[in-house]
């Protein structure tokens, strides 16, 4: 059975990614080739040794399954290819780095990229297609949406919620909750990078700086 396996983006979310996804085909023994998707490309080219086309060519070439790491930051693009994926009958990848650390108990949807030096700690639930950057974690008890994303160096301490399309910046750490009250971070919100967030965040906004606050749109 031939496997064709694909990264999403070949920009600097997709090239960054695509040696974590080497590594996990090493790991698990599997020779399949692993080509770059990106609609910004015509016709056939190659990418960091690695063929790159646009989605319609990916379709038509010959394979009996493929499997797309969508390698894109932005979440609503992520949601809408995940979409066309699953319309087309093409399964979402999860890619892994070598040296992230797994715990107990965590549940991760599919479409996942971690990449190195990750740790997911233990009781964790997690959605489809989260992305968690360099030396990003995840501490006990949380609970992550859908398409949520860590830039690199995210502190996620225990018992917090993230909801969907929430966008959490460089080096942000957030405080924890309780079991009883979580600390929750609403849906589509960002954090600024660098930010403190010491209490919960409605959905919707932008907090910067520490401790966190709300930026008031001008
Ligand atoms: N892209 C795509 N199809 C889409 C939307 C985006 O192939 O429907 C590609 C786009 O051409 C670009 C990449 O995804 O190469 C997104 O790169 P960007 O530099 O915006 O951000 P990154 O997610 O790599 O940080």
């Amino acid at each position: 059975m031939t496997k064709l396996y694909a990264v999403y983006g070949a920009s600097g979310c997709g090239r960054s990614l695509m040696p974590v996804a080497r590594q996990q085909l090493a790991r698990e023994a599997d020779t399949s080739e692993i080509v770059f998707i990106d609609d910004a490309l015509t016709g056939m080219s190659s990418v960091n040794g690695h063929r790159a086309m646009n989605y319609q060519v990916f379709l038509n070439q010959a394979a009996d399954a493929k499997a797309v790491q969508i390698a894109i930051a932005n979440s609503f693009v992520r949601e809408k290819i995940a979409n066309r994926l699953e319309a087309d009958g093409i399964h979402l990848w999860s890619v892994i780095a070598d040296n992230v650390v797994l715990m107990d108990q965590a549940e991760i949807a599919i479409g996942t990229a971690l990449s190195p030096f990750v740790t997911i700690t233990s009781n964790i639930k997690i959605g489809k297609c989260f992305h968690a950057n360099l030396y990003s974690y995840v501490e006990h008890d949380c609970v992550i949406g859908d398409f949520v994303t860590f830039a690199p160096g995210v502190k996620c301490n225990g018992n917090i919620h993230i909801e969907d399309h929430a966008y959490i910046g460089a080096g942000a750490m957030i405080k924890q909750g309780t079991p009883d009250q979580p600390l929750v971070i609403g849906r589509g919100t960002i954090v600024g990078m660098g930010a403190v967030v010491t209490k919960s965040v409605p959905a919707g906004v932008t907090v910067v700086g520490n401790p966190a606050r709300i930026l008031e749109q001008k």
